[in-house]
């Protein structure tokens, strides 16, 4: 099964390739492979991963070209804008528009509990006219549950004694890796843990460059706030890929939910790594104790800001054994709001539709794509370890991987959306 589909390179130029899928002309970086007009690439992320030879490229192709026209068809059934929106309606007139909007006008929007359908269907409407149906799937290993820290909302905290702990090791990562890649069809996989430090820079750039030599995929490293050293290490071994979230915008929140932690020098090290030349996915939490609306709006202002490559934020699902055990849960609008509004204010943007959205109800990775969403994660962790990654309660699914890709395929497939990332 593929996740990309190959593009034909037309041109190469300023360390950027245009490639063309069945007529449409997208852009990807060209960090380290030698591409040539005629070459047939798969991008990830906005970045050439790889080369296809034309005699494997074509069949798949000729494959996907009726599909891809059909997926096309039943996406613009469902993605028509939206009408009606009471007394939203300049406000969804001006981000239709511009683009932008002021704090109390996103404020607004936030804090609507009427015509909601209508508000995801314009935000829906804007992600197809702006991006089309390309949605992008990344596979997630989650390669150790050790964390040096005590963040106030996360069940891997420090003073989690009752966690079963685990650490990978690079032949179980590399074995979990090769699974996702060469039997379920990965092309872009995010390595995460906890702040773990028994994993040296040496160790994490080794595993990135035998994961980037052997597979050529789109690597991100969501491993938490490592030194500058360690990032341009990791870059260096083909790591292009930083998966880093700021949390929450505000400072005294902040403060209360990471102890011992500097916003300033998170969002430094956001800024650094996107600077760096990273492909960034960057981000919050929707629901922590204290916050308002205006606090989010911050939030996606500050995303916007950071120019991410994909906007990754989703709900607090309180963990039991942490100080946050008894804080409410954010609801599901909550957070269908914040994915429509940050697609009204940052019409281009790759928005990622989390897994802890789907703990929140039945059918949320839907509603999360017809609300303006256009990214998924998959967890490819292996059962034995997986249930131990105990971010938040109801994270870890009972069901076989395969099973899982098999119903987000169909999924994507219902919506019209092709599973694939083509280019920036
Ligand atoms: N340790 C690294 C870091 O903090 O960036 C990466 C792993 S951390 C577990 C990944 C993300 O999990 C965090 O950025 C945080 O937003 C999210 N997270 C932690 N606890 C959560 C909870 N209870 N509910 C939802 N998301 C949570
Ligand atoms: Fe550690 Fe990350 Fe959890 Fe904070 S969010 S406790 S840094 S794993």
């Amino acid at each position: 099964m593929c996740y990309a589909i190959p593009g034909k390179v037309v041109s190469v130029d300023s360390g950027k390739a245009t490639v063309e899928y069945f007529g449409e002309l997208k852009q990807a970086l060209v960090i380290d492979a030698d591409v040539q007009p005629g070459e047939y690439v798969y991008a990830q992320g906005g970045v050439v991963v790889g080369k296809a030879p034309e005699e494997d490229a074509l069949p798949v192709l000729e494959k996907w070209k009726k599909h891809f026209f059909e997926l096309k068809h039943i996406d613009a059934g469902l993605s028509r804008p939206g009408s009606g929106f009471g007394a939203l309606s300049p406000v969804i007139e001006k981000a239709r528009k511009t683009g932008t909007l002021a704090v109390n006008e996103m404020a607004a929007v936030l804090e609507a509990e009427e015509n909601l359908e209508m508000l995801y269907s314009e935000a829906n409407s804007i992600r197809k006219e702006m991006l089309g149906n390309a949605c992008c799937v990344h596979g997630i290993v989650e390669f150790s549950s050790y964390c040096q820290n005590n963040c106030l909302y996360c069940g891997l905290r420090r003073n989690n004694r009752g966690l079963r702990r685990y650490r990978m090791s690079e032949e179980q990562i590399m074995d979990t890796v090769d699974y996702a890649v060469e039997q379920l069809g990965f092309k872009a996989l995010v390595l995460q843990s906890g702040e773990d430090d028994f994993y040296t820079d040496d160790m994490l750039a080794g595993i990135a460059s035998k994961i980037h030599r052997r597979h050529g995929i789109l690597i991100f490293m969501s491993v938490g706030e490592r030194s500058r050293e360690c990032y341009r290490r990791l870059y260096d071994a083909g790591a292009y890929g930083a998966l880093l979230r700021f949390e929450t915008s505000d400072e005294t929140i902040y403060h209360k939910m990471r102890p011992g932690k500097k916003l300033k020098d998170r969002v430094d090290l956001i800024k650094y790594l996107k600077d760096a030349g990273f492909v960034v996915a960057t981000g919050f939490l929707v629901g922590l104790p204290g916050q308002t609306s205006r606090h989010i709006v911050k939030d996606i202002l500050l995303t916007k800001s950071l120019k991410p490559d994909m906007y990754s934020f989703g709900p607090l699902v309180p963990h039991p054994a942490t100080p946050l055990a008894s804080a409410g849960k954010p609801g599901i609008n909550d957070v269908l709001k914040t994915i429509a509004l940050s697609r009204l204010v940052d019409h281009e943007s790759k928005i990622l539709v989390t897994t802890a959205l789907e703990t929140l109800a039945p059918e949320a990775a839907r509603s999360g794509l017809l609300a303006g969403g256009n990214s998924l994660m998959i967890n490819t962790t292996p059962p034995g370890f997986r249930e131990s990654y105990d971010l938040y309660p109801g994270k870890a699914k009972d069901e076989a991987l395969g099973q899982t890709v098999k119903n987000t395929l169909d999924l994507l497939c219902s919506l019209g959306r092709a599973p694939t990332d083509l280019g920036v």
